[in-house]
Parts: C-alpha cells; structure tokens; sequence
C-alpha cells in the first residue's frame, strides 16, 4: 500500500492553504505506530461478505482491500477494535498480542 508524503507545514494565510493530509511524521500511515498493540484484528475470510465496513469505519486506513482479500496493516493497526465492533457479521476477532 502506498503511504501520504509527509507535507511541509507553514501557517496558512487563507482557508485554501489548509493542507490536506500528513503534516507530521506521526500522522496517519507515514511512520509505523503499532508497537503499544496488545490486541490485533483478524479476518475469518471465510466468514467475511467484503461488505467493506470494515475498512471505511478504520481510523487508521490500516485495512487495504487492494487484493481480493482484505488484508490488515499490522505495522499501521493499533488495536482499537473498531472493526470489529462493526463487522456485521463478526469476521473479525481481536486476539491477543504474543510477545
Ligand atoms: S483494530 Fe482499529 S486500527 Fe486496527 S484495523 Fe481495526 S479499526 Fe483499524
Ligand atoms: S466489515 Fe466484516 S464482513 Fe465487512 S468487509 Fe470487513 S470483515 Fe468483511
């Protein structure tokens, strides 16, 4: 998956000069940020219907559906279970993390 460019930031003069997107190294996907993770999201593929809730509701982006399967971004994933909380038909389970 591709990752934002990290922009440069200058206080804007005019509305139009907000930027969008990354304007720091910690912003989201421009630098790994999962390692405090102590539980991950899997995907039961064969339980999923790709209805892709999943991935509009991440707020990380880390669910690319690029490939015919979703697949999750552990370096960008921090846990925090939304998807599956809105997985409606409970494809994903959040499992514990193994040192
Ligand atoms: S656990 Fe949170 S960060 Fe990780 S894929 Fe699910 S919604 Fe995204
Ligand atoms: S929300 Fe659940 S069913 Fe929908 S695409 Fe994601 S894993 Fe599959």
């Amino acid at each position: 998956m591709d990752r934002p460019k990290v922009k440069g930031w200058s206080y804007p003069k005019s509305i139009d000069q907000f930027p969008m997107g990354s304007t720091c190294k910690s912003d989201h996907l421009t630098s790994i940020n999962a390692g405090w993770r102590t539980v991950k999201p899997v995907i039961d593929q064969e339980v999923c219907i790709n209805c892709l809730k999943c991935f509009l509701v991440c707020p990380d982006g880390a669910i690319d559906k690029s490939s015919k399967e979703l697949e999750i971004d552990y370096d960008f994933c921090k846990g925090c279970g939304i998807c599956a909380f809105e997985c409606p038909v409970n494809a994903i389970k959040m499992i514990e993390e193994v040192k």
